[in-house]
C-alpha cells in the first residue's frame, strides 16, 4: 500500500460510519455514552500505524463501530506515519513489529515527531517488561491484540487522548507559570506551608549564583525559616524579622510583609526589599527586590537635607542632632561634650575682594582644614556663610577643650591658595564645655558669646566660656537694646573740647564727642561705643553725630567763631559702603566748609582692611576735609599707612603724654612721634594734657597742637564760650616757669 492510498484511504473513511454491533443497552455509541469524553468540535483523528492488513482492517472497523465521528488513517510503517504526523492526529496506534521499525523504536519515533499527542502501543506480545518500558518511555498504553472487545480499545484510545490533553494543558501551564516566574525582575521562589522552596525563577538562580552562599542563594527543598536562622546573607536582626514575617503570611495573620535591608557587596552596598505574599492553598512567595536605586535617591536626599551642599558638612538640622547625641552620651558616661563656634575673620573682605566663587572655594577648603584636624566621632558643621560649629563629644576638662581649639586655629595656619591668591586666614573660636541638663542651644548661645567675645580682642582669638562673660553678653543684649531706644528716643547729646594750637596760642578746633543722656544718667563713651561698634548702631549713631557736629560748625562760623571741628569714625563706619555719602550729605546739609571737618580714626580701623581704608580716606581728603590718626602709638605698630595714606595729624594718645617731663621713655616716644609726623607731613596733636609740665614740655618738644583738662573739658556747646575763654587765660599762662 502506498503512502498516498493510504492517506486517500484515511480520507475515504465513510463517516459517519456503522453502528457499532451488540453496543450499550441504551444503543448509544461510546462517544455518546461517555460523559467523560471530550466534546470535539472536529473529529478523533486516529493514525493507526500496522504492516498486517487484517489487523489493520479488524481494529479500523472496531474502532468505527465504537467512535463513529472518527477519522481513522492507517499506514503500515513509520517512515510512511512521519509525514502524516505533520498533519493533523491526536492519537497513533502503533504495531511494535513493523518492517521498518522494531520493538519500541516506532514509539519514540513517534513521540519524537510529535511528543505532544497520545501514543498506544498495540502488540501481539504479552510483555509485562516491554509494556511497562513503552508507558515508561511515554506510551499512555499498551495493548495486546486479541484481549480486548471494541469497546475497550475505543475506551482506551478515549482515555489516552484525554488524559494526554489533560496533561499537555497541564504542561503548558506549568510553562505559563514558569515562564510568569522568571519573567518577574526580583528573585523570587515559592514556599510550601512549612516554609520550604518548591520553586525558584531565573533571576534567583542567577542571584544564587553570583552570590554563592548568600540567603537568596538556596535551591529547591531548601528550608527558608532554617536560612533565616543562621542568618545567611541577611544581619541578626532581619533574618528574626523576615522569619517572623514569613511565618505570619503563611498563618494567615498577614496579608502581606515587607522588609528592606542592606547586603554588602565586594564593590559596593545594594539594598532589598523581601516582600512576603500569600500562595492560596501552597504557602507563600518571596520577592527580593532591588531597591538599591530608590534608596540611593532616597539617601541622597536625605543627605542634601543634612548637608551643606558647599561643604557637604552637617548643617545646622544635623549639627543640633548629633549634639542632642552627644549630650546624652556626655550624662550616661559623666564625661562633658566641648563645642567650639568658629568665625572666619574678615571674611566678607574676601569675598568682597576675590568674588564669591573664590569666596566659596576658600569656605570649602577651610571645611576641609577643620574636618582634618578632628578625629572620627567628632563634627564639624557650617552653620552659616562663615560659621562653622565643632562638637567634640568625650571632652575631660576645659584644658582639654582649650587644645582641641588650638588645633582648629593650628589647621587654618597655612596660607591658602586660592585661584592663584595666597591668603592668610584666621578665625575667632569660642569654646564651651558642658554636659546635661544643658541642652543644646545653651552651649550653642555660650560657645558664640565667646566667640563674639574671641572676635572683639582681634582676630585668630581663642576664648572660653565663663560665667562672667555671660553677664557681659548679658550686659551687651541690654545696652544694644537700649541703645536703639536712645536713638529713636533722641538721648544723645555732642560735648566739645578744645584743641589748641601751642605756637599761636589760640584755640582752632574742638573735638566732638558723644554724651548718652540715659534715663538713669548720663553714659560716657567708653561704656556703649563698643557695643554700639559689635552691634553696628555705630553707623546711624555716627552719622547723627557727624550731621550734629557740621551744623554746629556751621553755625559756628556764621557767628564768626573760627574753630575746625573733629569726628571720631570708628571702623565700622570706615568699612561701611556709605561713609563717604554720609559726610557729603552731612556737610551739604549743614553749609559747613568741608575744610573746618577733620576725621578721626582710630590705627586699627585703618589696618583691617588696608586697601578700603586707603580709598575712603582718599574720598574724605577728596572732599576737602582732613584725617586724623586718633590715639597713635596704642594700635598696630605698622608704620607703612601713614607713607601711603594721605594723613594731616596724629593724635598722641594721652598714656604717653601723661608721663611727658617725668618719664624719660614718654618724653622719647612723644619726640619720635612729632619727628614720624613730620616725616610724613602730618602735624601732631597731644591728647590728655593735664598740666602744664606736660604742655611746657610738649612745645619745648616741637608738637603743634595739645586737647585736655588743662584746657578744658568736653562741654555742650552752649558752655563753650566760657570754656574758651577759661582755655585763653591757661594759654596766657608763661609755659618757661613749668619746664
Ligand atoms: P578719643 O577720641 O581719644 O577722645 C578723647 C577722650 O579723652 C575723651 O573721652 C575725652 O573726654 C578724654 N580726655 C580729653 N582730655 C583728657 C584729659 O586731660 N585727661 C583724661 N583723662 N581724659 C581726657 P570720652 O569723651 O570719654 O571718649 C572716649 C572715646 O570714645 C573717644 O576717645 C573716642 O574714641 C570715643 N568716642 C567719643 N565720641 C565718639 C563718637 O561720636 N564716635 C565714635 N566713633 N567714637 C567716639
Ligand atoms: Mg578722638
Ligand atoms: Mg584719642
Amino acid at each position: 500500500m502506498s503512502l498516498s492510498s493510504v492517506a486517500q484511504r484515511a480520507t475515504a473513511l465513510p463517516a459517519p460510519a456503522r453502528r457499532a454491533r451488540g453496543s450499550v443497552s441504551s444503543g448509544a455509541t461510546l462517544s455518546e455514552a461517555f460523559a467523560l469524553a471530550p466534546q470535539p468540535e472536529r473529529p478523533l483523528r486516529i493514525l493507526l500505524v500496522e504492516d498486517s492488513r487484517a489487523d489493520a482492517d479488524l481494529l479500523v472497523e472496531m474502532l468505527e463501530d465504537e467512535l463513529p465521528e472518527a477519522l481513522v488513517s492507517v499506514c503500515a510503517t513509520v517512515g510512511e506515519a512521519l509525514p502524516l504526523l505533520a498533519g493533523p492526529v491526536d492519537i497513533a496506534i502503533t504495531d511494535l513489529s513493523l518492517p521498518d521499525a522494531e520493538g519500541l523504536q516506532a514509539l519514540s519515533a513517534i513521540l519524537a515527531t510529535r511528543p505532544d499527542i497520545a501514543v498506544v502501543v498495540m502488540t501481539g506480545r504479552q510483555d509485562r517488561r516491554l509494556a511497562l518500558q513503552a508507558l515508561s518511555e511515554g506510551a499512555e498504553d499498551y495493548l495486546v491484540k486479541g484481549s480486548h472487545d471494541a469497546r475497550s480499545i475505543a475506551t482506551a484510545v478515549l482515555f489516552a487522548t484525554q488524559r494526554r490533553s489533560a496533561n499537555s494543558e497541564a504542561h503548558r501551564y506549568e510553562q505559563l507559570a514558569t515562564s510568569l516566574l522568571d519573567a518577574m525582575e526580583a528573585s523570587t521562589c515559592a514556599v510550601d506551608g512549612a516554609g520550604t522552596v518548591i520553586a525558584v525563577n531565573q533571576a534567583w538562580r542567577e542571584f544564587a549564583k553570583n552570590n554563592g552562599g548568600s540567603a537568596i542563594g538556596t535551591g529547591i527543598g531548601t528550608n527558608y525559616f532554617a536560612v533565616c536562622g543562621e542568618a545567611h546573607g541577611f544581619d541578626i536582626a532581619t533574618a528574626t524579622a523576615v522569619a517572623a514575617g514569613l511565618q505570619h503570611v503563611l498563618d494567615g495573620e498577614l496579608g502581606r510583609f515587607e522588609q528592606d535591608y542592606t547586603c554588602h557587596g565586594p564593590n559596593e552596598e545594594r539594598w532589598f526589599s523581601v516582600r512576603i505574599n500569600p500562595l492560596p492553598a501552597t504557602g507563600a512567595v518571596l520577592s527580593h527586590v532591588d531597591i538599591s536605586a530608590a534608596k540611593r535617591s532616597e539617601l541622597a536626599l536625605a543627605h542634601l537635607t543634612l548637608h551643606d551642599p558647599l561643604t557637604n558638612l552637617p548643617n545646622r538640622e544635623l549639627l543640633a542632632d548629633r549634639l542632642d547625641q552627644a549630650l546624652a552620651w556626655a550624662g550616661r558616661q559623666h564625661r562633658s561634650v566641648a563645642v567650639a563656634f568658629v568665625d572666619v575673620d574678615q571674611f566678607k573682605r574676601i569675598n568682597d575682594s576675590l568674588g564669591h566663587s573664590a569666596g566659596d572655594e576658600l569656605l570649602g577648603a577651610i571645611a576641609a582644614r577643620l574636618s582634618c584636624s578632628v578625629r572620627d566621632g567628632d563634627t564639624v558643621a557650617r552653620v552659616a556663610g562663615d560659621e562653622f560649629v565643632v562638637v567634640w563629644p568625650r571632652v575631660a576638662s576645659v584644658d582639654e577643650a582649650e587644645q582641641l581649639a588650638q588645633r582648629l586655629r593650628a589647621s587654618l595656619a597655612e596660607p591658602f591658595v586660592i585661584k592663584t591668591a595666597k591668603l592668610t586666614v584666621t578665625a575667632s573660636i569660642g569654646v564651651v564645655i558642658g554636659r546635661p541638663p544643658q541642652r543644646p542651644e545653651d552651649l550653642l548661645t555660650n560657645a558664640d558669646a565667646a566667640m563674639y567675645d574671641a572676635k572683639g580682642r582681634g582676630r585668630g582669638q581663642i576664648r572660653m566660656y565663663t560665667e562672667e562673660l555671660n553677664e557681659r553678653v548679658a550686659t551687651r543684649l541690654r545696652i544694644e537694646e537700649e541703645l536703639r531706644h536712645g536713638l529713636e528716643r533722641d538721648e544723645f547729646i555732642l560735648h566739645y573740647q578744645p584743641v589748641v594750637d601751642l605756637r599761636s596760642r589760640t584755640v582752632t578746633a574742638v573735638e566732638a564727642l558723644v554724651r548718652w543722656e540715659h534715663p538713669l544718667g548720663r553714659r560716657m563713651p567708653d561704656t556703649f561705643i563698643p557695643v554700639a561698634e559689635a552691634t553696628g548702631i555705630i553707623v546711624p549713631l555716627g552719622n547723627w553725630v557727624l550731621e550734629q557736629a557740621c551744623r554746629q560748625g556751621a553755625t559756628w562760623a556764621a557767628a564768626g567763631l573760627d574753630l575746625h571741628v573733629a569726628v571720631n569714625f570708628s571702623a565700622r563706619q570706615i568699612g561701611h559702603p556709605d561713609v563717604v555719602t554720609s559726610i557729603e550729605t552731612a556737610l551739604e546739609a549743614s553749609g559747613m566748609n568741608p575744610r573746618r571737618l577733620m576725621a578721626e580714626v582710630t590705627e586699627s580701623s585703618v589696618l583691617e582692611d588696608a586697601e578700603l581704608a586707603r580709598a575712603v580716606l582718599a574720598k574724605i581728603s577728596a572732599l576737602g576735609a582732613s584725617v586724623a590718626i586718633d590715639d597713635f602709638g596704642t594700635g598696630y605698630s605698622s608704620l607703612l599707612y601713614l607713607k601711603r595714606y594721605k594723613i594731616a595729624a596724629l593724635k598722641i594718645d594721652r598714656q604717653f603724654v601723661a608721663g611727658l617731663g617725668t618719664n624719660a621713655e614718654d618724653d622719647a616716644i612723644v619726640a619720635s612721634v612729632i619727628a614720624l609726623a613730620r616725616g610724613v607731613g602730618a602735624v601732631c596733636i597731644a591728647e590728655g594734657v593735664e598740666t602744664m609740665e606736660q604742655y611746657a614740655a610738649l612745645s619745648d618738644l616741637g608738637c603743634e597742637y595739645a586737647q585736655g583738662y588743662l584746657f578744658g573739658r568736653p562741654v555742650a556747646s552752649g558752655d563753650l564760650v566760657e570754656t574758651l575763654r577759661a582755655c585763653r587765660d591757661v594759654l596766657a599762662k608763661p609755659t618757661e616757669a613749668a619746664s
